[in-house]
């Protein structure tokens, strides 16, 4: 789905020596190239303050508990989406409420998530999924009406511009309350272990998120809150650094072989190609297609026959999950997610895709259909 190893060749030098610096300075915890990465992502995304953590899970339980909650608040969040979202509300006590989702951009909507608002909600996470913006602009419209707090959960749409109806832009991850972002390597912008980041611009979320970040502390050894140990270490941090300067190129080649896709199988009448919002850029961290689910196996038997890899996110609903059926009416099905769930197929995108690998994937699914 992904070719890191080919991606790493092309920057190997200057990965390499950064990495060799950083083990020779033996500064692998809050070495310099975590407060440099910091702020050059802050300028990239143009946010006043960004706090490195250890993952994305981790940023979304953090920036949770900053909001500090009461045991059965409600949050609101997608029932299509990857287990982390929902997780960390759980953990923390709080109740996720799962929504469904638009057919066509796979996003919860303004819409959607007032219908589940109670007296008891008080914060909602849309994640941008696939690489596409959430309708941000109401969503934060029906949050201040509400007083509610909003997470953007932007593990796989970092990069993208969201486009207010002024026609300002603005970085995904950044219009919320607090965002949210994963490093894992094969994330648009990915490190070569574990990483994560929170995104906010209000002051007061920034310091309370990084003393929760930091063991609920300012000062070394007093500590004023239960906090966690959540680190982005030195070493992933110079590589990050190295590969957000080439974020921009990165989301440009995902765009260009998702253009290509776009192209062929728009021509083919069982399935669908993902929809282009006017009012977000996209950024594919998936290339998802829509298929018949009669034909879906089938399709994913052939493509491998081909040598090719392709990926069901996600095949099952969030409410659906063993660990999740507390929070579940049984027999309360959300119809788009269940349709999802039987139709989508993702195919591979990355950085580093060839004309021969891309004709290969698009004749092979062309003659699937013919
Ligand atoms: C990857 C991902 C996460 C979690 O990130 P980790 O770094 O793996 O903890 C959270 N939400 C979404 C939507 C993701 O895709």
């Amino acid at each position: 789905m992904v070719d890191l190893k080919s991606q790493y060749l092309k920057i190997k030098d200057e990965i390499d020596s950064a990495v060799l610096e950083c083990i020779a300075s033996t500064q692998f915890i809050n070495g310099p190239q975590v407060k440099a990465f910091q702020v050059e992502l802050e300028h990239y995304l143009n946010v006043m303050h960004v706090i490195p953590c250890a993952n994305g899970t981790d940023a979304l339980q953090i920036a949770l508990m900053a909001l500090e909650l009461e045991p059965g608040d409600e949050v609101i969040v997608p029932s299509f989406t990857y287990v982390a979202t929902a997780e960390v509300i759980g953990l923390l006590r709080l109740t996720p409420v799962m929504v469904d989702v638009a057919p066509d951009t796979f996003n919860i909507t303004a819409e959607i998530i007032e219908k589940a608002i109670t007296p008891k909600t008080k914060a909602i996470v849309p994640v941008h999924l696939f690489g596409q913006c959430a309708d941000m602009e109401p969503i934060m419209a029906l949050a201040e009406k509400h007083g509610l707090y909003v997470i953007e959960d932007n593990a796989q749409a970092i990069g993208a511009d969201y486009v207010f109806g002024k026609g300002k832009k603005q970085k995904a991850g950044t219009i919320g309350h607090i965002g949210t972002t994963s490093f894992y390597p094969s994330k648009n912008l990915g490190c070569y272990g574990d990483g994560g980041a929170i995104m906010t611009n209000d002051d007061e979320l920034a310091k309370k998120i990084r003393k929760i970040a930091n063991h609920g502390q300012d000062k070394r050894y007093y500590h004023d809150v239960l906090g966690v140990n959540s680190r982005l270490d030195s070493i992933q941090a110079a590589i990050l650094s190295i590969k957000l300067k080439r974020l921009d190129e990165y989301c440009a080649l995902r765009q260009s072989v998702a253009a290509a896709y776009d192209k062929v199988f728009s021509q083919i009448p069982q399935v669908i190609i993902p929809t282009r919002q006017a009012n977000s850029s996209h950024v594919f961290h998936q290339y998802t297609l829509k298929v018949p689910a009669s034909d879906r196996s089938a399709l994913i038997e052939y493509l491998k026959e081909n040598a090719i890899p392709s990926m069901i996110y996600y095949p099952v609903p969030l409410y659906k999950q063993q660990a999740f059926k507390t929070y579940w009416k049984s027999g309360e099905e959300l119809p788009v997610t269940e349709m999802l769930c039987d139709a989508v197929l993702s195919l591979p995108i990355h950085t580093e895709m060839d004309e021969i690998q891309l004709n290969h994937i698009c004749s092979a699914i062309a003659a699937f259909f013919a």
